[in-house]
């Protein structure tokens, strides 16, 4: 498939507005004020694409919210705060190909009449703020942002606010808290953001990789890119792979492209040809599929068929070796150092799972350990008032689902030494 999002990026001056004009960047942007905002907005319903950070929700639909609403001014938000483990596919982008995003943020501000914009950047991405600034500052003096877009009338200002490493600021509500220079902690829904978001503003945030996509989806229009990849969830896809595979990367392909393609044809099979276990497909959250498992494609319809998420499509990769128990008490370990603490079933839930598991994992669990720890995930399950609390849960639930052997080996082996 011919790169789109990644277009340009072995070029090393990649980032440099001149060198991303010379390869046809910013055309989409004219064309795009050629047409009325309402226009643009319905090419990208028309489209289908839907939003890449992970819930997957129509990005056309969440525009004609935000413009249906008459309050003024619009905001137009870019969530560049990709800190979901396994997650590192936003990352070229931002380095590489920033004009890409910055294109994509001003149509969408022009189709959401949305007169200010800002770009939250994930606090580990140090190499990014001064790439995106720079960038930012050269779409200024190109006249491609400010009071007069391009001489047509059209005004976007667009800022780089870097946040401080919380996780839970890459959830849209607590990422506005945190932008409105509070505490990072997700709001009551609803209202949802698209009626009172910023300073209580209509306001739209979507991923880096679907700004990203959107001046390809004016520049071929909605028929052609609807026709790429999965019929329900079109367009190309960017999966970062780590773990045990021999080309670890991130990848672009077409929606919809199955796991197993993905882990033995583009990042080329198990490292030193060792077995596969497990995976997770979509980023730390999404539920952990066994080896036996991976023949889905991979988009936000059929993953769920196929008994996990596409998530972020972060795909982590586990061969033979690995110990499974050990990677689950990490991840749980993390949801409790990430839980913002708002609400008791994560706050408290969560580490109460992480200290059942570091018994278990540590060769100190007790025979009723395992459905101990199913019952205290299940009494967080659909509890909390954000996604953490639930991707906590589900994580170690899926975990015992498919691997419940290993909890239980790990129960019998540490009591045969105590024993002893
Ligand atoms: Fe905070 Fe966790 Fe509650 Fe989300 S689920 S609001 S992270 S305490």
């Amino acid at each position: 498939m011919e790169k789109i999002l990644l277009r340009n990026i072995e070029n090393p001056d990649s980032a440099d507005i001149n060198e991303y004009i010379k390869a046809g960047g910013y055309k989409a942007l004219l064309k795009a004020l050629e047409f009325k905002p309402a226009d643009i907005v319905g090419e990208v319903r028309k489209s289908g694409i839907r939003g890449r950070g992970g819930a997957g929700f129509p990005t056309g639909m969440k525009w004609a919210f935000a413009s249906a609403d008459p309050k003024k001014p619009r905001y137009i938000l870019c969530n560049a705060d990709e800190g979901e483990p396994g997650t590192f596919k936003d990352r070229p982008i931002l380095e590489k190909n920033p004009h890409l995003l910055i294109e994509g943020m001003i149509i969408s501000g022009y189709a959401l009449e949305a007169e200010y914009g800002y770009i939250y950047l994930r606090g580990e991405y140090p190499a990014a703020k001064g790439i995106l600034n720079a960038a930012v500052e050269q779409a200024y003096e190109k006249g491609y942002l400010g009071d007069n877009i391009l001489g047509k009338g059209v005004r976007l200002h667009l800022s780089v606010h870097q946040g401080a490493g919380a996780y839970i600021c890459g959830e849209e509500t607590a990422l506005i808290e945190s932008l409105e220079g509070k505490r990072g902690q997700p709001r009551i829904k609803p209202p949802f953001p698209v009626n009172e978001g910023f300073l209580s503003k209509p306001t739209v945030i979507n991923n880096v990789e679907t700004l990203a996509n959107i001046p390809y989806i004016i520049e071929i229009g909605a028929d052609a890119y609807a026709a790429i990849g999965s019929p329900d969830c079109p367009g190309p896809k960017l999966f970062s792979v780590s773990g045990h595979v021999k080309r670890p990367g991130v990848y672009e392909l077409p929606m919809g492209v199955s796991l197993r393609d993905i882990i033995y044809n583009h990042s080329g099979g198990i490292l030193d040809d060792k077995k596969l276990k497990a995976v997770i497909p979509g980023g730390i959250s999404t539920p952990i599929l066994p080896a036996d498992a991976i023949d889905c494609p991979m988009d936000f319809v059929n993953m769920p068929k196929h008994g996990s998420m596409l998530g972020s499509g972060a795909v982590m990769v586990f061969d033979e070796t690995v110990d499974l128990v050990k990677i689950c008490y990490r991840a749980i370990k993390f949801f409790e150092h990430e839980s913002c603490g708002k609400c008791t079933p994560c706050r408290e839930g969560v580490g109460w799972m992480r200290a059942i598991l570091e018994r278990i994992s540590g060769g100190s669990g007790t025979a009723g350990d395992i459905d101990l720890l199913i019952e205290v995930s299940n009494n967080i399950t659909g509890k909390t008032f954000c996604p953490l609390g639930d991707g906590a849960a589900m994580t170690a639930q899926n975990f015992i689902k498919h691997f419940r052997n290993e909890f239980e080996k790990k129960i019998n082996n540490g009591s045969v030494k105590r024993a002893a």
